[in-house]
């Protein structure tokens, strides 16, 4: 947003060492404004004479921001406290698809965990996936091998109060097979569409997707399984009927919808789940090969004119290059690790055809240094012509520009891409 012409200054809260370093960005620290109390970034607003607030992380959408900035006159990217259900509750969500004929995994909802166990007996097949109604930053779902697991994941969501009041209903999903991709929408306030793109993650803390999940250890864009086909058809199927029924449900949605789909043998696709703001690190690839001004989409769709991409038609620009990003760790993330280690990196002129360093969970030290202050901490992004060429190079970034011994990183991101490539050579 920053290269925008249309932007004078951003204030990034609480952003990041990477952000403070950007051009015409400013941070703005939780002290100073704490993103919970609404009245307070409203004022915030009005005394920094802001136009626009990019609302980034589920919670505050969730929690209604959007709604509080809009009531007082601020353009504000991103979906009203009802809208966000879509994310917030997987029951809404569920019963939206239901509803409105969207393709989803067979479910059912329970709040008695007797109830769930007694349908659970009635399975013959398992795999069976359990999710905690609510937010639970990616933790609220267990995909479950056997009966015994199963029993487990309802009881220590039911009854083990686990998840608090985002566990206090949960929904038990038909398992779903196949390849996972995401897919990205820009919706504005008239309910008009323009797709972005797809990209893939992997979540798995560890080389050959193996240990604990993470936020994401890397990803790349286009997703090769979501062919431009497959596209339309998640648009006609999937975005369309959803942009109706929330409209219809009196929650109409501006902002982005992250679709997490399901593509089975045949090329089905499912929706798994669905998010409504940017993920990271599937942002981060998106944004490496986005042409058009984000800031022009953005405003486009607070302002419910999204249709002007199509009427010139040329649509949205990308860069037709794939990108690729690899994610750096604190050592011993997801669990428990250090915190205000020192990274040293040698910084590149942008645009020079190599690697762009996003920044995570960093901060700067009083010396100017770089210091990890998070588990995810760096995301170091490329293009090539290939997925194989945007690897290639993502990693000699972080080898030749990323000093940080307490950091680690997955060795084999994009490898299901690189493989298809070398298979269709
Ligand atoms: P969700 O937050 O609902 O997307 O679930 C998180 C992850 O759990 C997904 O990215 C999938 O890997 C897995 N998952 C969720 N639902 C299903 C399903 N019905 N079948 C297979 N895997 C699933």
């Amino acid at each position: 947003m920053a290269r925008s012409s249309q932007c004078a200054r951003i204030f990034c809260a609480p952003g990041n060492a990477g952000i403070e370093r950007e051009p015409k960005t400013s941070l703005v620290s939780k002290e100073e404004l704490d993103c919970d109390k609404h009245e307070d970034v409203v004022e915030f607003c009005n005394e920094n004479g802001v136009s626009l607030v990019v609302i980034g992380p589920e919670a505050e959408l969730v929690a209604g921001l959007a709604d509080s900035l809009r009531e007082n006159g601020i353009r504000a990217f991103g979906p009203s406290r009802k809208a966000a259900q879509l994310e917030g509750s997987k029951t809404f969500m569920k019963d939206l698809c239901d509803k409105y004929g969207i393709p989803t995994a067979g479910y059912e909802v329970f709040v008695d965990p007797e109830k769930a166990k007694a349908y659970l007996g009635r399975k013959d097949e398992f795999p069976v996936v359990v999710k905690a109604d609510g937010l639970a930053a990616g933790k609220g779902v267990v995909v479950a091998q056997t009966m015994e697991e199963a029993t487990e994941a309802v009881d220590s969501m039911l009854l083990g109060n686990r998840f608090g009041s985002a566990g206090s209903s949960i929904v038990i999903e038909d398992f779903l097979a196949g390849e996972e991709a995401s897919f990205f929408v820009i919706v504005d306030s008239k309910g008009n569409t323009q797709p972005l793109h797809s990209a893939q993650d992997h979540k798995a803390a560890y080389d050959g997707d193996r240990g604990p999940n993470t936020g994401g250890m890397g990803a790349y864009s286009p997703a090769p399984v979501l062919t431009p086909e497959m596209e339309a058809e998640v648009m006609e199927s999937v975005i369309e009927p959803l942009v109706r029924g929330l409209r219809e449900e009196g929650c109409p949605f501006q902002g982005v919808i992250f679709a997490g789909l399901m593509i089975d043998d045949e090329g089905a696709v499912k929706v798994l789940e669905f998010n409504v703001r940017f993920g990271d690190p599937e942002c981060e690839v998106l944004m490496h090969r986005l042409q058009t001004d984000l800031l022009d989409i953005i405003l486009s769709s607070c302002d419910g004119t999204l249709d002007k991409f199509d009427d010139d038609g040329e649509g949205i620009q990308w860069r037709d290059d794939p990108a690729l990003v690899v994610i750096m760790a604190a050592e011993g993330y997801p669990g428990e690790y250090d915190k205000g280690t020192v990274i040293k990196m040698i910084e590149e002129e942008e645009g020079g055809g190599g690697a762009k360093v996003f920044h995570a969970g960093t901060k700067e030290g009083e010396e100017g240094e770089t210091l990890a202050v998070g588990g995810r901490v760096l995301a170091v992004t490329a293009s090539g012509s290939t997925v194989k060429e945007a690897q290639k190079k993502a990693y000699e970034a972080v080898d030749n520009r990323i000093d940080w011994p307490q950091g680690f990183c997955r060795r084999d991101i994009g490898w299901r891409a690189v493989q298809r490539e070398e298979r269709d050579e």
